[in-house]
């Protein structure tokens, strides 16, 4: 079963596989990581142009291991899940000081750097050197969990465990980069999520889900869970310039890094944090946004300030800070809470 597994996906792969994707063009491990990161938790049409604007700036582990954090950030902004983007810069550093800047090329040097796991090590292994490495993104876990009609949800241990040996059982004795993009390619294009493409599929014939003419039970879904609710008040200061206060938030937690309005736990005390009185105060529509592990409800406070610098002095003494006027250039990244806020009050006024 081994070999005609990994022969159908290659001679699949031959006529339908994906070769114009830009990180597969001069594919170094450099490269083949930085796309394997963005395209975590993101669609490939969405990481194509971002792909090429990292590229452009940062072409290889030097430019960007020397790169300021905020220029990093601002490349990222819009992606999501800036804690990769910070990964990246932290890796770039540590491989320009301990690496000469010369990507690692074994297994366990790869997966020991910051932000790579081993399904992302092994792909970059795999697709930049040819080597030999299992992966298992949620395309390959989706393809595996159906073909061997694997029951369990594969967030689960012992189903993550069934789902690598299923990888590794498969491997091809040559050809693995291009294995191990088919695979890729494969549960991306034709085993997709909700509408698999089952007629078209190479493993049609042996495939247990379909077999059972039910492709879409598997992977079993993750089991239901309840989102925590956050409510949190932000502070929207106004100068009399029409510029904003904005202040950067710390390293770690969400939106760690990035530029956003301050936050607070409630009205009282992000008023109470004002040591001047505001010339006015109104409350905006509540944004809601959705975390991974619960929802924040970011009640947004306007308030109009005549003396710029006591006004702020306080919230601000906090943190770093600045005035910036809304639809102008910004050097940092944005929270995505600031930018659609920035967006809602330059449409207003
Ligand atoms: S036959 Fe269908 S369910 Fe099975 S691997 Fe192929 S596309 Fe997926």
């Amino acid at each position: 079963m081994t070999a005609s597994f990994a022969a159908s996906v290659l001679s699949w792969f031959d006529h339908s596989g994906r070769t114009h994707l830009p990180w597969q063009q001069n594919p170094t491990p450099y490269r083949v990581w930085i796309s394997e990161i963005m395209l975590q938790q993101t669609q490939v049409t969405t990481v194509i142009p971002y792909y090429q604007r990292f590229m452009q700036s940062f072409p290889d582990i030097k430019s960007l291991a020397d790169a300021s954090t905020d220029a990093v950030l601002k490349h990222w902004e819009g992606l999501g899940y800036y804690t990769r983007a910070r990964n990246l810069h932290k890796t770039a550093q540590l491989i320009r000081d301990q690496y000469a800047n010369e990507f690692p090329t074994t297994l366990a040097e790869v997966e020991a750097l910051p932000g790579i796991g081993r399904s992302t090590a092994g792909a970059i292994l795999s697709l930049a050197c040819n080597q030999t490495h299992p992966i298992l993104d949620g395309n390959v876990k989706r393809v595996l969990a159906r073909y061997h009609a694997l029951e369990g949800y594969p967030g689960q241990s012992a189903v993550q465990k069934q789902l690598w040996a299923y990888a590794e059982q498969h491997l091809p004795t040559q050809r693995n980069a291009a294995y191990t993009q088919a695979m890729m390619d494969l549960g991306a294009t034709l085993c997709t999520r909700s509408q698999p493409a089952c007629l078209l599929c190479p493993l049609q014939t042996d495939c247990q889900a379909l077999k059972q003419g039910k492709p879409t039970a598997y992977p079993t879904p993750r089991p239901a869970k309840v989102l925590a609710q956050k409510h949190a008040v932000t502070l929207l200061i106004r100068n009399n310039k029409g510029e904003f206060a904005l202040e950067q938030r710390p390293p770690t937690g969400i939106w760690g890094g990035l530029w956003s309005f301050p936050e607070f736990p409630d009205q009282a005390s992000a008023l109470a944090s004002l040591n001047t009185q505001p010339l006015a105060i109104s409350t905006l529509a509540t944004l809601t946004h959705g975390f991974s592990h619960f929802t924040l409800h970011l009640t947004p406070l306007l308030v109009d300030v005549q003396d710029l610098q006591t006004a702020t002095h306080r919230i601000m003494d906090r943190d770093s800070w600045l005035w910036y006027k809304a639809g102008t250039e910004f050097s940092g990244g944005l929270s995505s809470a600031a930018q659609r806020l920035l967006k809602n009050l330059t449409e207003e006024i």
